[in-house]
């Protein structure tokens, strides 16, 4: 099997990718600062981290992906005080936005969405070891880490011993890289802010107050993945402070390497410059959707580029590249088509000559390759385009099931939705029978649901029961 490498922000090089356990692979991404509704910037990182782990699931690994929900911090009190609102009526329609976006662009779910403001206790109980190995300091009803007292400061972002300002402080969760500051772990309570208490030694009373920005992704990852894991991941704006500040958290409290490779993705830019809602110059995928464009055109377009290669966002190259997904999507239409004509009026239909089928290997390695290149989505685009072109011109050589279930193999990585777009959607009837045997089901009158379950498998459909209730399936 071809090797997956990955190119490791700590090291800057390409490597290759060996996970601390033998099949599963531990993933945090950083997720979203629910104060807004996700930009396609934003978005645009989190498919690169959905073609991660897609394409860790490709090369047969097991993953447990967390991704994290910020929803305390500074920008969120901000936006509920100018509203009015606490912070969990203020952001919560932001939260159930961002779960509406990443399902329209096919991202899967990640096993876990943790949420700042339920994991408190946990990063009390972080600070109170960095302080008792005195990385950490009180100041002013706030706690800080100091960064001369950690020898590693720096290492991820390129941050030089030299340029660390010894004893300044800083206080708000994002700030600039010449700031080599000692940064708040905990923020001593004001008015007109959320605050728990926190227990930390020595101490008569609870310290009131609310955790940093910082420390929410050390306490959250490590409760979920352990105190060592494999892949960290974000966008590269987040590589200073904030995942510097990670290591220094995770590190200096655990004495054990946190995590063993970190990507960073490149960002979307708008005019030139980041898309960030502070530039005044961003789309939401809401907006997109508005103009009359799918949401996985936005997917296809980012995928179009590699992901450590900055994108100039502008709607003629999302036009074009709806374009090329609806022809896509065309094709594979047209394929699975003709095999159902091939399979109703059982002609003969190609078994694909050996050169055929010979050529459908080597498009096969020529898409793990390049997937396995460090996620070389565009070449892997490629490939897909190679197979429509060879198909169109002798299409007689090929055998189409063939062809289509190498293109939905591909989809397990790409997810373009490849396989809904030929999908029959049920009928009502079926609808109501499934409905039926869930009744029944949860009733417990099995043979009832077995015997609705045969009639629906008679009219040539299946069902998948899964967690979130049964699926219905087009045989
Ligand atoms: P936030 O909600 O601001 O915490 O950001 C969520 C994710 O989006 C983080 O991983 C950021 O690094 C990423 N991000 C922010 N702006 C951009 C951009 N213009 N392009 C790509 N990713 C971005
Ligand atoms: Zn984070």
């Amino acid at each position: 099997m071809t090797v997956l490498r990955l190119f490791n922000f700590l090291t800057r090089k390409k490597e290759v990718f060996r996970p601390l356990r033998r099949n599963v692979v531990g993933f945090y991404a950083c997720g979203p600062t629910v104060y807004n509704y996700a930009h396609i910037g934003n978005l645009r990182t989190y498919i690169f981290e959905d073609v991660l782990r897609r394409t860790l699931e490709y090369a047969g690994y097991k993953v447990k992906h967390v991704m994290n929900i910020t929803d305390v911090d500074d920008k969120i009190i901000k936006g509920a005080n100018a509203t009015g609102k606490n912070i969990h009526t203020f952001s919560e329609p932001y939260k159930k936005a961002f779960f509406e976006d990443i399902k329209k662009l096919n991202i899967l779910p990640a096993w876990k969405y943790p949420e700042a403001t339920k994991h408190i206790k946990e990063m009390a109980a972080l600070i109170l070891k960095l302080l008792k190995s005195k990385l950490a300091y009180k100041a002013e009803g706030s706690v800080y880490f100091d960064v001369s007292k950690f020898k590693n400061y720096g290492k991820l972002s390129g941050l030089k011993k030299r340029e660390l300002k010894i004893g300044a402080r800083v206080d708000a969760d994002e700030y600039e890289k010449n700031a080599g500051e000692d940064f708040v772990l905990w923020k001593a309570k004001k008015t007109a802010e959320p605050n728990w208490p926190a227990r930390f030694a020595g101490e008569a009373r609870p310290l009131w107050g609310r955790p940093g920005w910082h420390i929410e992704c050390s306490a959250m990852s490590m409760k979920y993945l352990g105190a060592s894991f494999d892949i960290h991941a974000g966008g590269v704006d987040l590589l200073f402070p904030h995942h510097e500040n990670e290591i220094a958290q995770s590190e200096g409290a655990t004495n054990k390497k946190f995590v063993k490779y970190f990507l960073e993705g490149e960002h979307l830019l708008a005019d030139g410059k980041r898309m960030a809602k502070s530039a005044g110059i961003f789309f939401t995928l809401r907006d997109l959707e508005k103009k009359g464009f799918s949401p996985l055109a936005f997917r296809y377009l980012a995928l179009s580029a590699h992901y450590r290669s900055q994108l100039n966002f502008t709607l003629e190259s999302l036009k074009a590249a709806g374009n090329s997904l609806e022809r896509l999507w065309g094709f594979v239409r047209m394929l699975s088509g003709s095999q159902q004509v091939f399979s109703r009026l059982t002609l003969p239909r190609s078994s694909g000559g050996s050169d055929a089928s010979q050529k459908l290997t080597d498009f096969r390695q020529q898409f793990s390759s390049a997937i396995f290149n460090d996620l070389n989505t565009s070449k892997a685009l490629a490939v897909v385009w190679k197979i429509v072109n060879e198909y169109n011109k002798k299409p007689e050589k090929f055998n189409v099931g063939a062809v289509l279930s190498l293109l939905y193999d591909f989809d397990k990585v790409l997810g373009l939705g490849l396989r809904e777009v030929v999908q029959v959607k049920p009928t009502k009837e079926i609808l109501a029978l499934s409905k039926e045997r869930e009744k029944a089901r949860k009733a417990g009158n099995f043979a009832v649901a077995d015997e609705i379950r045969r009639k629906i498998t008679a009219i040539g459909w299946q069902i998948k029961d899964t967690p979130s209730g049964p699926e219905l399936i087009h045989a």
